[in-house]
C-alpha cells in the first residue's frame, strides 16, 4: 500500500479566524538525500534534496496584541535574537503584507531544535507562524499561498508547511511529495556543542571542489526513492548521502567521531544532518533506536541524544 502525500492535506487547520491562542507544532527536517550542483549567478547552489520531517518539534503560540512581541523558552535563550531579524517576526510581518492586515500579536517560541544545527530550526519557525497567525487573523489563504509567502523566506520554509517526506529542487523551495510506503522510520539524532553556519559550510565545499578533495557528487536521488518504497530500513541506510557532509566534517572534524560511534554500535546509517553538525543515526526499529542513543550517551561526545521517527506532518494547529 503506498501513502499519498498531497499539497493542503491540513487545509482544515485553516478555515476561520480564532479568537483564543493559537498553537502550532512544527517539527525539524532532515535531508535523507542532499546532492549539490555548482554555485549558480544568483549565489544559491542548485539543489537536489529528499527533505523528511522528524519528530523533534519546536512550537510557536500565537495571541491576540496590539503590537508585535516575541519572546521565548528552550534551545538558544539569550542566543536567539528575538527582534526583527528573527524568522519568526519576518514571516508575521510577510503574512500581514499579503493579507493586508495589521501585523499585531503576542507571539512564543518553546524551542527544541537547537540553533544552526542543520535541522531549519529557524525555518521551521517561520512556517509554524505562518499557519498560526494565518488561523489568529483569518486571512483565508490557502496553503498554498501561504507557500508562496514561505518561498521568500528561506529554501527549507515551505516544506516545514507540509512535512512528510518530499523533492526539494530549485534551492530547496520547490517541493514536491514523495510516494513512499506507510512506514515509520527510527532515528537517533546527535546535538553537537555550538552550530555550523550554513553559508560557511555552502562555501567550504566550494573551496574544497575547487581544490579537487571533496568526495565525488552525489548521483540522483533514484536509488533513495526506491529504498522509500520499500520497507526495508537496511535499503534506506544504503541509500542516504549528504554532499555537504565532506565540508561539514572538515570545518568540525570531530564530528567524524560521532558518526564513528554509530557505526560500531550498528547503525544503520550514519550522516551528518543538512550543513551539521547535529548527525543523524538510522535504526531498524525503536529498540534497536534505543541501543544506539545509549551508545551515543555512553560516548560523552554529544550535547545531547534523542530518539525520532518520521515521517510527521509539517507546521500543525494543535
Ligand atoms: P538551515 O540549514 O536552514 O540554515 P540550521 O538548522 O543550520 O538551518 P537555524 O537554526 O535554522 O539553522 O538558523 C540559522 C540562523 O538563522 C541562526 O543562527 C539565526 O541567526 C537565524 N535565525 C533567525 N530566526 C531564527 C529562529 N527563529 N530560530 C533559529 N534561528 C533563527
Amino acid at each position: 500500500m503506498t501513502e499519498a502525500w498531497t499539497l493542503g492535506d491540513d487545509d482544515d487547520d485553516l478555515a476561520g479566524a480564532l479568537s483564543g491562542p493559537v498553537r502550532v507544532r512544527v517539527p525539524a527536517k532532515i535531508n535523507l538525500h542532499l546532492g549539490v550542483g555548482p554555485l549558480r549567478s544568483d549565489g544559491y547552489h542548485e539543489l537536489h534534496t529528499v527533505y523528511h520531517a522528524i519528530s523533534v518539534y519546536d512550537e510557536v503560540t500565537a495571541r491576540a496584541g496590539d503590537t508585535l512581541s516575541l519572546t521565548m523558552q528552550g534551545e538558544g535563550v539569550g542566543e536567539l535574537e528575538l527582534d526583527d531579524s528573527n524568522l519568526i517576526i519576518r514571516a508575521a510581518h510577510a503574512l500581514a503584507a499579503t493579507a493586508k492586515v495589521p501585523a499585531q500579536a503576542r507571539l512564543h517560541l518553546r524551542k527544541t531544535i537547537p540553533l544552526a544545527g542543520g535541522l531549519a530550526g529557524g525555518s521551521a519557525d517561520a512556517a509554524a507562524t505562518l499557519v498560526a497567525l494565518d488561523a489568529l487573523w483569518g486571512t483565508g489563504l490557502g496553503r498554498d499561498e501561504l507557500a508562496r509567502i514561505a518561498a521568500t523566506l528561506g529554501s527549507d520554509v515551505p516544506f516545514l508547511l507540509y512535512g512528510g517526506t518530499a523533492l526539494g529542487t530549485g534551492h530547496g523551495e520547490a517541493v514536491s511529495p514523495v510516494l513512499a510506503r506507510a512506514n515509520r522510520w527510527h532515528w537517533v539524532v546527535a546535538f553537537a556543542d555550538g552550530g555550523l553556519s550554513t553559508p560557511r559550510v555552502y562555501g567550504e565545499l566550494d573551496r574544497m571542489r575547487a581544490a579537487g578533495t571533496a568526495p565525488a557528487p552525489l548521483n540522483s536521488s533514484d536509488d533513495l526513492l526506491s529504498a522509500l518504497r520499500q520497507r526495508d530500513p537496511a535499503v534506506l541506510g544504503a541509500a542516504l548521502g549528504n554532499d555537504l557532509q565532506a565540508a561539514a566534517l572538515s570545518l568540525r572534524p570531530a564530528l567524524a567521531d560521532t558518526l564513528d560511534v554509530g557505526d560500531k554500535a550498528g547503525a544503520l546509517a550514519s550522516l551528518v544532518s543538512g550543513s551539521g553538525p547535529t548527525c543523524v543515526f538510522l535504526a531498524r526499529d525503536e529498540a534497536h533506536g534505543a541501543d544506539l542513543a545509549q551508545a551515543l550517551r555512553e560516548s560523552g561526545l554529544c550535547r545531547g541524544v534523542q530518539q525520532a521517527y518520521g515521517a510527521v506532518h509539517g507546521a500543525r494547529i494543535g
